[in-house]
């Protein structure tokens, strides 16, 4: 018999427990990746996600094929495209694994029922998405947990399933066709310094990072120049790299640096079963509601300095200008950009996510927009009135100005910390510097987050 093996957002060969069980019940499969028409009307087609993806849809194929194998690609409706290669290939089953998101589940149901329709079985397998499944662990009065630590804990405790081999050769029946494979060549937009994709790539940053990094992981993770984070959150993003198997090997690794990162592993579960209990989290404020942003009319201009990075705070402008330059953002960056866009200039974090994900490779729903939330006083924090200071964090998280001075180059003429607060110079020495004055002052930006808080 044969199995059609649906890949998804799991982009990979190695932990794979669809894959091995299509592989299990088959004498032949088909790998099969649906550039799905719904998540392009979705707009979800930002040009450095896309990029990455082609890399990674290349390198699967280039796995597959190693193996005797190959990837098949097609585009449209992902329900149509499912029952027409599974009447090409003669199928009877359809392995995938389960997604977290409202639309993964509406689209299990479609799928489903097309099937039946079809005689076809649909085999929809645990999530791989996260280490532990939304719902795995839940608090005794609810159906998830609100708050990180409590679900840390239990997070810690529970059993993880062993990671699954990958497979060694695969059979591709005959008769079967595919579009060509995605490139990243012709697609315009992209970052300049925007991450290669892809399941190899992904594994080399991985057993580079538990070899050499992870150690100073605990002490590093906030050093803005040093840099010294992971960077695998684009290859978690497209399933290039197994959750489970980064949790099991980081233990094995040992250490404080390895527990900070199962930690930050766990965020990811912990924003991942907020929204899989409340989808409309992605849109709408999950615990606090608040009503009195400033409009976007009113905001324009703050939001446009914001976005191009010229707000005239030296640290929130490195970051935004990082992002647009690699489509990704150290995680402290992250904080302090949304911090000022929310609770500084007083900016719906819609706004926000919705910049972020036109631009983030490892830009995801639950990642991003819980995030916004947590910053933005609306979402899981239990300290949402939390206001960053940018020049306080700068100092502290880039002390000697190398994060700001490698972003911001019209500042590289300060040196040291000094390049944090460059409206403290005076006259001609000010005039030198091809750079704006800040869009507020910071007291009255805090001013104005208290007075619109305490009336919501
Ligand atoms: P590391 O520090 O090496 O952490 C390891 C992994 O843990 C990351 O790859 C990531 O998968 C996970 N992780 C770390 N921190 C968090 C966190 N706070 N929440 C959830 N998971 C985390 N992350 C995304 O993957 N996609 C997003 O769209 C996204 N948007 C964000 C928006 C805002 C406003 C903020 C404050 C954070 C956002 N994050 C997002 C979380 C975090 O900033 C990134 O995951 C991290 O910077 C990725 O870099 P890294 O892989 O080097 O992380």
């Amino acid at each position: 018999n044969v199995s059609v093996v649906l890949f998804t957002s799991d982009l990979r060969l190695h932990d794979h427990p669809a894959l091995r069980a299509a592989q299990d019940g088959s004498a032949a499969l088909v790998p099969l990746f649906v550039r799905d028409d719904a998540v392009a009307e979705a707009g979800f087609t930002a040009p450095n996600r896309m990029a990455f993806l082609a890399d990674c849809l290349a390198d699967l194929d280039g796995g597959l094929r190693a193996r005797g194998g190959r990837l098949v690609v097609r585009s449209g409706d992902v329900v149509a495209q499912v029952c027409q290669v599974v009447a090409e290939a003669d199928a009877d089953e359809v392995h995938m694994a389960a997604g977290v998101s409202g639309y993964a589940r509406r689209r299990e149901e479609r799928l489903r029922t097309a099937l039946e329709g079809e005689g076809c079985r649909l085999h929809v397998h645990d999530t791989v998405i996260t280490a532990l499944a939304p719902g795995a662990v839940t608090p005794s009065t609810s159906d998830h947990f609100a708050v990180f630590t409590p679900y840390f804990r239990h997070w810690s405790q529970e059993p993880l399933r062993d990671p699954v081999a990958a497979p060694r050769a695969i059979r591709v029946p005959d008769g079967v066709g595919s579009e060509a494979i995605p490139s990243r060549t012709g697609l315009s937009g992209l970052s300049e310094g925007l991450a290669r994709g892809g399941e190899s790539e992904g594994r080399k940053r991985l057993t580079a990072w538990l070899r050499a990094d992870i150690a100073s992981y605990e002490d590093g993770h906030d050093d803005l120049s040093g840099d010294a984070t992971s960077r695998l959150s684009p290859h978690l993003h497209f399933g290039t790299l197994s959750p489970v198997e980064l949790v099991h090997r980081a233990r094995a690794a040992g250490g404080p640096g390895a527990e900070a990162f199962v930690r930050q592993l766990a965020w990811r579960d912990f924003h991942h079963q907020v929204l899989a209990a409340r989808p409309d989290a992605a849109v709408a404020d999950y615990r606090t509601k608040r009503d009195r942003w400033r409009s976007e009319r009113a905001a324009h201009e703050d939001i446009k300095a914001w976005k191009k990075g010229r707000t005239g705070y030296p640290i929130v402008d490195a970051a935004m200008r990082q992002l647009r330059h690699e489509g990704w953002m150290h995680n402290r960056a992250r904080l302090l950009a949304a911090s000022f866009l929310t609770k500084t200039l007083y900016v719906d974090w819609r706004i926000g996510a919705r910049h972020f994900l036109d631009l983030l490779v490892d830009g995801d729903v639950a990642n991003n927009q819980l995030n916004w939330q947590w910053m933005a006083g609306t979402g899981t924090d239990s300290r949402p009135g939390r206001v960053l200071n940018p020049v306080t964090q700068a100092k502290r998280y880039d002390p000697d100005g190398e994060y700001v001075r490698r972003w911001v180059p019209e500042l590289a003429g300060l040196a040291g910390g000094a390049v944090h607060e460059p409206w403290k110079l005076q006259g001609l020495e000010r005039a030198a510097y091809d750079y704006p004055d800040p869009v507020v002052e910071l007291s009255e930006g805090l001013a104005r987050f208290r007075a619109a808080r305490d009336r919501d």
